[in-house]
């Protein structure tokens, strides 16, 4: 049994040190390990408790990767994410925090950054697939979640399920305690909070001084206007750019297009959903490898070198796509080239279907199913919290991380990454707040 465990329920332990940490998802567990460890390094007596509304800390976790958690990524640059300079900010504060510790992982090499490091300080082994996409090798998020757990059990981390926080209160005189309110009506009291409730912060739960904006659901599928409805189901892997009301190049995307019969999806479709707006054009190249000005040419070619082997069967326009496109997509852009599958092969037939298979256009008019998408842009302005150690400007001991801070990222375990990373930021700044701590030197003692 832990030592917080030894000594009861949350309730009792009303004169020990709090560090209330709102939420059991990645952010939140990685927190309380963060703040747990620092507690014991200084040894300091407190009390590491993960409210969670579930009724059980990490199921967000268990989701994640179709239940493979891809949980980092070997390259987690900065520059991928939405609000990249504070990102880059807290990247580096990490870092600077977790400086010390073994260098080489258990997974072989050098692990590059503080939240690799952490995996492996917990016995984590994990392998790279494309593009950098880190996964556990257990393939199973489950593992993921074990590794936290167990962690969190051996540091004496309460976990405090189906508790669902609606407002935090700030303290009424300097060095006083933070009120949590739950939706049971109960209040516990902390030293330090940090708020990791993911996308959907509610509104109210904040104190109304920090800066919010709504939080919208992203990286997803797209709707979009345009003849899609008869390639429901239908996969084709091409090039996707994104074009503004204005024209202008927004997005651009290589992989595979799942045809939906509200629109697109699949992993390029997702992460150009981050900047899409409604009435933003979705441009999808059939034909990458050929260029544009040589795609006409291109298929003049193919045309004579059809009729060489189908004779004058081969001289007609369904005949071109055959053996290169599904015949449910050479439908759709024969359809959109205004050219009929019987008709005979000629140049302006070959100039319109050259012109659509190089630009398909879809127009688009939002996500397309909200249930879907993997992240929320908004809630938390960065600029209200500091860069350094996520706590909120103007209230010491109050901290966000995760989701609930205004930053998202593309596909390939970039948000999970996120989450780590500004939870152990929280989690170690908000132990050493609540224990009156400096970095390096030692709080209250038990
Ligand atoms: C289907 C799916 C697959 C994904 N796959 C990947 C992937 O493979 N790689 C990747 O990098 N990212 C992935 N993501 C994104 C990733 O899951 C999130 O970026 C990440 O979980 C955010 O972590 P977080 O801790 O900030 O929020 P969350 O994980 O959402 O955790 C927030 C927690 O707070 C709890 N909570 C909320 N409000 C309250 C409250 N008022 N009181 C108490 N508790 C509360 C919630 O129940 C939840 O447990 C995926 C997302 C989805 C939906």
């Amino acid at each position: 049994m832990s030592r917080n465990e030894s000594k009861g329920s949350v309730h009792a332990m009303a004169d020990a040190k709090k560090i209330a940490i709102i939420g059991g998802g990645a952010a939140g567990l990685a927190a309380s390990i963060a703040a747990a460890r620092e507690v014991k390094r200084t040894g300091a007596c407190a009390d590491v408790v993960v409210f969670e509304r579930d009724d059980r800390v990490g199921r967000s976790i268990l989701a994640t990767g179709n239940g493979r958690c891809n949980f980092s990524n070997a390259n987690p640059d900065a520059a991928f994410y939405h609000n990249a300079s504070f990102v880059g900010a807290v990247f580096e504060a990490v870092e600077r925090e977790y400086a010390e510790g073994g260098n080489v992982t258990l997974s072989g090499g050098f692990s590059q950054n503080a939240v690799l490091r952490f995996f492996d300080g917990l016995g984590l082994l994990w392998r790279e697939e494309s593009e950098g996409r880190l996964y556990p090798m257990a393939n199973k998020a489950t593992s993921v979640l074990s590794v936290l757990r167990d962690a969190m059990r051996a540091l004496g981390v309460q976990e405090a399920p189906s508790q669902r926080a609606v407002r935090i209160d700030v303290p009424d005189r300097k060095g006083g305690r933070y009120h949590v309110r739950f939706d049971d009506g109960r209040v516990e009291h902390a030293d330090a909070v940090i708020v990791a409730c993911g996308g959907v912060l509610a509104r109210g739960l904040l104190p109304e001084s920090v800066p919010m904006c709504d939080a919208v659901p992203v990286l997803g599928p797209l709707a979009t206007d345009g003849p899609v409805k008869s390639l429901d189901s239908i996969r084709v892997k091409c090039v996707i750019e994104l074009h503004g009301a204005d024209g202008r190049v927004k997005a651009r995307e290589t992989g595979e297009v799942l045809f939906r019969k509200y629109g697109v999806s699949g992993i390029a479709v997702f992460n150009v959903s981050r900047v899409a707006e409604p009435k933003d054009e979705l441009v999808l190249d059939f034909l990458p490898q050929v260029p544009t000005e040589d795609c006409e040419a291109f298929l003049v070619a193919r045309a004579r070198r059809l009729r060489e082997t189908f004779g004058e069967d081969g001289a007609h326009m369904g005949q071109l796509l055959c053996g290169m496109l599904l015949p449910q997509v050479a439908d759709v852009l024969l359809h959109s080239a205004g050219v009929d599958e019987r008709d005979q092969v000629s140049g302006e037939h070959l100039r319109a279907l050259a012109y659509v298979l190089k630009g398909f256009r879809l127009t688009v008019r939002g996500i397309g199913d909200a249930r879907q998408c993997q992240v929320h842009r908004g809630g938390v302005l960065v600029s209200a919290v500091d860069d350094k150690s996520l706590q909120v400007q103007g209230l010491p001991g109050l901290y966000v991380a995760g989701e609930a801070l205004d930053t998202d990222a593309p596909c390939g375990g970039f948000n999970l990454h996120w989450a780590w990373a500004s939870g152990l930021l929280a989690g170690c700044a908000a132990a050493r707040s609540a224990l009156g701590a400096s970095r390096g030197g030692k709080g209250s003692s038990c």
